[in-house]
């Protein structure tokens, strides 16, 4: 399916612009049932939090206890 290609580029874009409901919805719909795209959001994710860290913001370190 195409879909994980729009899901992707969603939550991508979360990070610079806010989504609209719709699109909200459609990823709350699709992440449960795509473990593909759920590791995508937990990768990027993890490079926005780094982004933070080398911006200087520093946040608790509480990556390495999760899962
Ligand atoms: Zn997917």
């Amino acid at each position: 399916m195409g879909k994980c290609k729009h899901i992707t580029r969603l939550l991508s874009d979360a990070l610079d612009r806010s989504l609209t409901t719709g699109e909200w919805v459609a990823i709350r719909l699709h992440l449960p049932t795509c473990s593909g795209c759920r590791n995508y959001r937990k990768q990027i994710r993890l490079l926005r939090d780094a982004a933070h860290t080398m911006s200087g913001i520093s946040t608790p370190d509480k990556a390495s206890s999760d899962d």
